[in-house]
């Protein structure tokens, strides 16, 4: 694609972006070079077209950098920063006993930690990726057993995190991959303290993605 390409198909993504050198945005799933694995798992989703958020955030993710994302609810923003997660976790070496996860993300609510929990199961399975989910409302001795049994992603509420941290249920030493989902809303509800203390513990040499609930008012 040309510049003006790349200009025309992005404004019919309703999409913009701001940033040095960004990567041009993809069209379809088998742009982004995913593993024959990958795209089984998302055919098998019946995920026929990538959406406005994933043609962008696919091609800045996959090419290791930092992202603010910005998009709505039902817009395919999990599945923007999963995917890319998945791949980034295929390319570490393997966990060895005691540690992990590589994936972290957090999020406000046990609502969308669960939804995330969700479709990160969608893709990782066949990947042989564990994930866990860790929220407040839930015993934490069942989550503390779950997390010394391994995984490679971690979904958390931030509160209950640091609770399972202090309670050495997992390390960050092999965390390089950091997702900040409804950041805004985490912000909002007073978790910033508990985000600072989670990111000071993960490798500066992470992949840190950031993404903001965009609401039409
Ligand atoms: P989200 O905005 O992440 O809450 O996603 C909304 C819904 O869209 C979820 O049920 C996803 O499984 C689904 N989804 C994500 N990406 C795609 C896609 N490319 N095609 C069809 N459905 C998708």
């Amino acid at each position: 694609m040309t510049e003006q390409d790349v200009s025309e198909y992005r404004k019919s993504l309703a999409t913009r972006v701001s940033g040095f050198d960004v990567p041009r945005p993809v069209k379809t799933f088998e742009d982004c070079g995913f593993s024959v694995e990958m795209m089984k798992a998302i055919s098998g989703q019946a995920y026929e077209k990538t959406t406005s958020i994933q043609c962008q955030a696919f091609p800045i993710v996959l090419s290791g950098r930092d992202i603010i994302g910005i998009a709505k609810t039902g817009s395919g923003k999990t599945a923007a920063f999963v995917l890319p997660m998945i791949v980034h976790i295929m390319d570490q070496p393997e966990l060895e006993k005691e540690e992990g996860p590589i994936g972290v993300i957090c999020a406000p609510t046990r609502e969308l930690a669960h939804q995330i929990y969700l479709e990160a199961k969608k893709f990782s399975k066949s990947n042989g990726i564990r994930v866990s989910a860790v929220y407040g409302g839930m015993s934490k001795l069942e989550q503390f057993k779950e997390l010394k049994a391994g995984c490679e992603i971690v979904v958390a509420t931030p509160g209950r995190l640091i609770d399972l941290l202090k309670m050495k249920a997992l390390t960050m030493s092999r965390a390089t991959y950091l997702v900040l989902d409804e950041a805004d809303r985490m912000f909002d509800l007073g978790f910033e303290p508990q985000i600072r203390s989670i990111v000071g513990l993960i490798m500066p040499d992470r992949q840190t993605l950031l993404f903001i609930l965009f609401v039409l008012t």
